[in-house]
């Protein structure tokens, strides 16, 4: 069987899908891995890096003509699924809630697609959870984003030169990257709030040294997510935090909820009320971000307040990011190989429910 991976190539990224150590246990169970030259690169792994690994290279054209499972980081463009053999297997992040073009291919090629993000958040597909590895990543960028954008310091300083008072930070949305921009920024000395909607998050907050704030809206949805909130319940936290905010002086927001548009949770009124020189960073930007006012990849500044809405976060961070993807995609392709052949097992719920499409069909409709 041949594992194979190509260089990405969507605007800013620089991940790769297979790193040297995980060329090596692919390996080490029997498979061959084929890459497009460069492919680790722009994260790190030159090719020589994977000489230990006995992996082999080819150009785009030719890594497609012999792969039997193409691992990928973001949806490659349509070409891509053109030019691999009719049958074969493509693992990767594919956003699969509306991607109507993308799906087109595939099923023309007859191609087995397993969307990484559509795996069930259980104790078994932890250790294939791409979702969770990459979302640390951005949490963790997203907080030194801020920290480097604010015209404050995080930390308290006791100086010959005056005191100076640690900045209040609020995070918003405290899954997997809200957590870890909590726990980045309790590592760089701010003062610190995290708030969710779903109640188990209060523990998890406050186990990382941070204050949560009670707005008195809850809305636990299905599978650990949250579920969108009525009006109702979107005007009663709007009010409740309005009144907050006008203390903070950095926001990171992560708020999301699975396919569906990033729930807006910061109105332009809100951002008036807040002090000049104060600054949020919407991680939800990628999905129409999580204030009014962020446009998506850009800097806005609103009266006085700075708007920032980065993008692919863990593209910035290539090395650590793709060391975390590349694990998650070997413990996954482990799962489809059996005695030495790819073979999906649609018993298994791991491989049924992260299916985009199978045999010519379409096996995910958001
Ligand atoms: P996510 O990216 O879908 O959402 C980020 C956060 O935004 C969530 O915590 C959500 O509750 C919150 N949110 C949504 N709407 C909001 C609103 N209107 N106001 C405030 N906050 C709002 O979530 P995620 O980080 O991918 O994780 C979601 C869940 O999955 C968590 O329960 C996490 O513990 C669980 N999880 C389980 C596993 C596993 O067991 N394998 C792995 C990772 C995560």
């Amino acid at each position: 069987i041949t594992v194979a991976a190509l260089r990405e190539t969507a605007a800013g990224e620089r991940r790769v899908a297979i790193t040297p150590e995980m060329a090596k246990k692919l390996r080490g169970k029997g498979l061959r891995v084929l890459l497009e030259h460069d492919a680790g690169r722009a994260a790190g792994f030159p090719d020589v890096a994977y000489a230990d690994a006995d992996a082999e290279f080819a150009d785009a054209a030719g890594v497609l003509a012999q792969a039997d499972l193409l691992a990928c980081v973001l949806p490659p463009d349509d070409a891509v699924y053109v030019g691999l053999r009719e049958g074969s297997v493509v693992v990767g992040q594919l956003r699969p809630y509306g991607a109507t073009g993308r799906v087109a291919a595939l099923t023309a090629r007859k191609l087995t697609a397993f969307s990484l993000e559509l795996l069930p958040r259980t104790t078994r597909a932890q250790a294939m959870d791409v979702l969770s590895s990459q979302a640390a990543v951005a949490g963790y960028r997203a907080m030194l984003i801020a920290a480097e954008a604010s015209p404050k310091f995080f930390p308290m300083l006791t100086t010959a030169a005056g005191t100076i008072r640690p900045s209040k930070v609020l995070v918003i949305g405290a899954g997997v990257a809200g957590l870890q921009a909590i726990a980045t920024a309790r590592r760089l000395g701010a003062q610190i709030e995290g708030y969710d909607v779903r109640p188990e998050t209060r523990e998890q907050v406050e186990s990382l040294g941070a204050k949560f704030l009670e707005l008195g809206v809850s809305a636990a949805g299905s599978g650990g997510y949250a579920r969108e909130l009525s009006a109702e319940e979107r005007a009663a936290q709007q009010q409740a935090l309005a009144e907050h905010l006008k203390s903070i002086d950095v926001i990171v927001t992560t708020a999301a909820v699975p396919g569906r548009p990033a729930p807006k949770i910061l109105t332009a009124a809100m951002v008036d009320g807040m002090k000049p020189g104060a600054l949020i960073v919407d991680l939800a930007a990628e999905g129409g971000g999580n204030c009014e006012l962020t446009k998506p990849g850009e800097r806005v500044e609103h009266g006085g307040v700075v708007i920032l809405g980065p993008l692919n976060l863990p593209a910035g961070a290539p090395l650590h990011a793709s060391e975390m993807y590349a694990r998650n995609v070997f413990n996954f392709v482990e799962l489809l190989v059996h005695d030495g052949a790819l073979q999906p097992d649609f018993n298994d719920e791991l491989v049924a429910k992260s299916c985009l499409s199978h045999a010519g069909e379409i096996r995910f409709t958001a």
